[in-house]
């Protein structure tokens, strides 16, 4: 049986690039919208065309970036015009764009609803104007509180806070105060994610040449722990290492990579992934520079760079890695059913291991983390990669 299937859309442009980012972002005053438009309607018909798609519906589309909500509502209205007219969409479909509060007025996000657009994830990152402006967002926090506002005003009512905590010398006090002030904004959901120095940003260059205070790995999982439980107390269940949500309100699409689903990814730098018929996976990454992106699609209707066949026992393990992440782990049934094998038949060794130090455990039929295990999360998930 086929996973349900899920579009994600890129769109690169930003107005700054933040030192910390390693997204496929650039700077653009003045960004080639049109063009960029028909390409992606280009490419979503060209893929549309592949047999591996026939018949399926979308069950959630997500924009991101860069920053979206820099663009005109026009571009998410054929978008998503285009995708309706090749696809289904399941009848809970998730739609979300992502919106920057630097870039975001009342009258778009009027438009976005518009458009379709169903669900908004507001990158806020901080509500202290000192560490946005080390974060070299061009945003205030007044400014992010006002862009939550307009949202729902415009009729939103499943908004997502993105939120980062572990800066340099960043106190969890700090931290709380942000944290405190984007409940009484009462989301549906809350992503909160830790700095990382990424390579290949001005951020690790900086890091390099002198040392951030970063938090020392006590403060870093006290941020973590401590953060689970307030948000806990709040009504946001943990489903995901980051991710926090009130009842049936956690992101639909990123759950979706999680569970291993196929989706399309069009745009520049955008990735897709999706099962072949013998069960390897065929995964690809377009261009990531706009224009030639924007060439190589109005061109040949496609711009991929690189694509690569996952062997059927690198998918196992890739699905493993990824499900654990989810706090309700890896389902062994279903692991059974789309690889033919039973996991611990795959992962003997490892599983042992991990179960006998009290790292994962068997929860009916699912293979999760513990509460020990979380604190290792990313080690013992990357475990099942080797
Ligand atoms: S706004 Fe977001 S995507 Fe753009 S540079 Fe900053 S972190 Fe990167």
């Amino acid at each position: 049986m086929k996973s349900p299937l899920r579009l994600y859309v890129h769109t690169p442009f930003c107005l700054h690039k933040c030192h910390y980012c390693d997204f496929n972002s650039h700077v653009f005053a003045d960004p080639p919208w049109a063009n960029y438009t028909k390409a992606l309607v280009k490419e979503l018909e060209d893929y549309a065309t592949q047999p591996q798609f026939s018949g399926r519906k979308l069950s959630s589309i997500f924009f991101g970036g860069g920053t979206p909500s820099l663009a005109p509502a026009s571009l998410f209205a054929e978008v998503l015009t285009t995708a309706s007219d090749l696809f289904d969409f399941a009848d809970d479909v998730e739609i979300t764009l992502e919106a920057n509060p630097g870039a975001s007025e009342a009258e778009r996000f009027k438009a976005y609803r518009e458009a379709g657009i169903n669900r908004l994830s507001i990158g806020v990152q901080s509500f202290d104007d000192v560490e946005l402006k080390w974060l070299e967002r061009i945003h205030s926090a007044d400014e992010a509180v006002k862009a939550y506002h307009m949202a729902r005003d415009a009729g939103f009512d499943n908004i997502n806070l993105d939120l980062m905590y572990a800066l340099p010398r960043q106190s969890f006090e700090q931290w709380l105060i942000s944290l405190e002030k984007a409940l009484v904004l009462n989301p549906e959901h809350l992503s909160c994610y830790q700095l990382t120095v990424e390579p290949h940003t001005a951020l690790h260059v900086t890091h390099k040449k002198q040392k951030l205070a970063l938090p020392d790995e006590n403060l870093a999982l006290q941020f973590f722990w401590q953060t689970r439980e307030r948000l806990a107390q709040a009504g946001y269940a943990a489903y995901e290492i980051s991710n926090f949500a009130k009842e049936g309100k956690h992101c639909k699409h990123n759950c979706g990579y999680w569970d291993y689903d196929d989706y399309i990814g069009i745009g520049a730098g955008a990735a897709g992934k999706w099962d072949k018929v013998n069960s390897e996976v065929l995964r690809y990454s377009n261009m990531r520079a706009p224009q030639t992106y924007i060439d190589a699609v109005l061109h040949d209707g496609k711009a991929v760079n690189s694509q690569e066949t996952l062997s059927y026992q690198a998918a196992m393990g890739e699905a493993v890695w990824l499900g654990l992440r989810q706090s309700q782990g890896v389902d062994l049934l279903w692991f059974k059913q789309r690889f033919g094998q039973n996991l611990f038949d795959v992962y003997p060794l490892l599983t042992k291991q991990w179960i006998n130090q009290g790292k994962l455990e068997v929860n009916g039929i699912q293979l999760k983390l513990t509460s020990a295990g979380l604190s290792l999360a990313d080690d013992i998930s990357a475990s099942f990669l080797l």
